[in-house]
């Protein structure tokens, strides 16, 4: 069956073009976390010509929504929101129910989303995304410059992943989406299994926008399936032009590969997995190892410790000062609860990674097993040696969940070591006192090249969006660390430089026309200015 998209209904089916559409395979269904229940109503998987509708809708609708004013995409953005607010009751209760997380914490993620796609909608406003440089011609040097002038365009239609972790700022409407909208990008969505009613109202909300602004309705489709098949066409579909991924190291990189393999291969900005060091220095130690064990394990459980940022690992030097940090933070781990987690599938996989750790690591303390919910997640926590960790893959992995490894180093030599032998990671976070300014200032060269944010006395769960945040950082954090897929810079992800060389001025966009219609900041012959 077929049918007009309306906001705020559950039906269960796949949003393409502006059309409800029934799926046509394998049947799924939310599920609550914390009491195993099945959620109505029952969702159908779609298939090729699924795919194929949505892709080709993205691609007609691509000329018309790339064109539009900035004004009109802006406002479009903030009446995606507006429609998200307008069910934000709805939306929370059913995400609550398919992801397990507290509804303070969603309605906190329906404010973030809302948030990046206003943020995004003052971006698009502002202008400076364009890129606009004018290099004037100068008909009198030598060898004669002619009149060169550059901009941005949007790269085409792009797909994006929904997040398991994030239902709202990191699904449908989150900051992938939301990016490439902004860009100028059509957007084809593939839902995660694990909050298909979350993703069916956020859909619809953004599907009502599209017609509300008059866009063509290929603008935006939802789509769900299995990852490596309906997932696996849709990144081979020759009309999709970039891709947003969050999720497991897996799936990461098994899209980066089908990208890569096709004809004309295309970007693929997959956020993976990331252990997050945490760098405990010397002085910061002496004078509040106890706070700090205790403020750690807050970090590492908070939401079941499913965040990309959440901190797996602990660096420091051995002795009394760290006997205290670990006495803490066992104690406050051993009194922490079972916590929901997303799906059974994430569970297993904690505890299979837990059950990695225990084999090659000391264990410290495990959380309470207590009036545990139905898919739960028992915290972890556990000590080795540097060179045990450097000399192992399975104490390096990330292990998603409420799980943290305390690495005790002989001296900062080590712990330098250390920072130099691991993987490429989203963060590092470094608690330092005063004392510490210099240990710590020998540290950054190395960080800076292995991580995308540097936090000093703080923890890494907790990702503000704003202009100057980067969520990124080298593999396997990210498989592109040149971008982050949270804040403006986001944007830049989904276009691309066009220079125009002596193009007649009748035919040059308003970016870099002459006189500066939009009243854009441009870079004329080197220099910044508005004129
Ligand atoms: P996932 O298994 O990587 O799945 C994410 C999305 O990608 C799903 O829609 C999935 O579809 C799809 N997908 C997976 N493999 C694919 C493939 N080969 N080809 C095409 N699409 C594919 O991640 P998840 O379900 O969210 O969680 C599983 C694990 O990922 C966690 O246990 C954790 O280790 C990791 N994770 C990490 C982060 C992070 O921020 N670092 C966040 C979330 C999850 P299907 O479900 O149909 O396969």
């Amino acid at each position: 069956m077929t049918s007009t998209v309306t906001s705020g209904e559950l039906t269960g089916q796949l949003l393409i073009a502006g059309q409800a559409v029934d799926g046509s395979g394998a049947e799924i269904r939310g599920f609550d976390p914390n009491t195993g229940a099945e959620l109505e109503p029952a969702y159908r998987y779609g298939d090729a010509s699924h795919v194929d509708a949505a892709c080709a809708a993205a691609a007609d609708a691509f000329a018309e929504y790339r064109s539009a004013p900035a004004e009109k995409r802006a406002q479009f953005l903030e009446a995606i929101a507006e429609r998200i607010e307008a069910v934000k009751d709805t939306l929370v209760a059913r995400a609550h129910a398919e992801s397990g997380l507290p509804e303070a914490r969603l309605t906190g993620e329906v404010g973030r989303t809302t948030g990046q796609l206003r943020l995004f909608a003052a971006v698009v406003r502002e202008g400076s995304w364009n890129g606009a440089r004018i290099d004037p011609p100068l008909p009198d040097r030598a060898v004669p410059r002619p009149d060169i002038r550059q901009r941005f365009v949007p790269l085409g239609p792009v797909a994006v992943f929904g997040a398991s972790n994030f239902p709202l700022a990191f699904s449908v409407a989150g900051g992938d989406t939301a990016s490439a909208l902004a860009a100028g990008c059509p957007v084809v969505v593939k839902g995660h299994d694990a909050h298909p009613g979350t993703s069916e109202l956020v859909g619809r909300a953004i599907t009502a926008a599209v017609a509300d602004a008059g866009f063509p309705p290929g603008t935006f489709s939802l789509l769900f399936g299995d990852g490596p098949e309906l997932g696996g066409a849709l990144v081979k579909d020759p009309r999709v032009k970039a891709v947003g991924f969050t999720g497991s190291r897996t799936g990461g990189l098994a899209l980066v590969a089908a990208a890569a393999a096709r004809p004309e291969p295309i970007p693929v900005y997959a956020e993976m997995s990331s252990i997050n060091p945490v760098f405990l220095l010397e002085g910061a130690l002496a004078t509040r190892a106890a706070d700090l064990g205790r403020e750690y394990v807050g970090s590492l459980t908070l939401g079941a410790g499913q965040f990309c940022t959440n901190p797996g690992l602990v660096i420091a030097i051995d002795g009394p000062d760290l006997d205290t940090f670990i006495a803490a933070a066992r104690d406050a781990l051993s009194a922490s609860a079972p916590a929901a987690m997303l799906t059974p599938r994430i569970a297993d996989t904690y505890r299979q990674g837990v059950d990695a750790l225990a084999a090659e690591a000391d264990l410290i303390a495990r959380g309470s097993a207590d009036n545990a919910p139905s898919v739960s997640c028992r915290s972890a926590l556990f000590s080795t040696d540097a060179a045990s960790l450097l000399g192992s893959e399975a104490l390096q992995a990330e292990v998603f969940g409420a799980s943290g490894l305390i690495v005790r180093c002989a001296d900062i030599v080590e712990m330098q070591r250390v920072a130099a032998g691991i993987e490429g990671q989203l963060t590092a976070t470094v608690q330092a006192d005063d004392s510490d300014v210099e240990q710590a200032g020998a540290l950054l060269p190395t960080l800076e090249l292995k991580v995308g944010r540097i936090l000093f006395n703080g923890w890494p769960t907790g990702v503000d969006v704003g202009h100057a945040m980067v969520h990124g950082g080298p593999f396997p954090a990210t498989s592109d660390s040149r971008t982050t897929s949270v804040g403006s810079r986001a944007i830049e992800r989904f276009l691309r430089p066009v220079c125009y060389q002596n193009a007649p001025k009748s035919l040059l966009p308003n970016a870099i026309a002459d006189g500066n219609p939009d009243r854009l900041w441009r870079r004329i012959d080197g220099e910044l200015t508005r004129d």
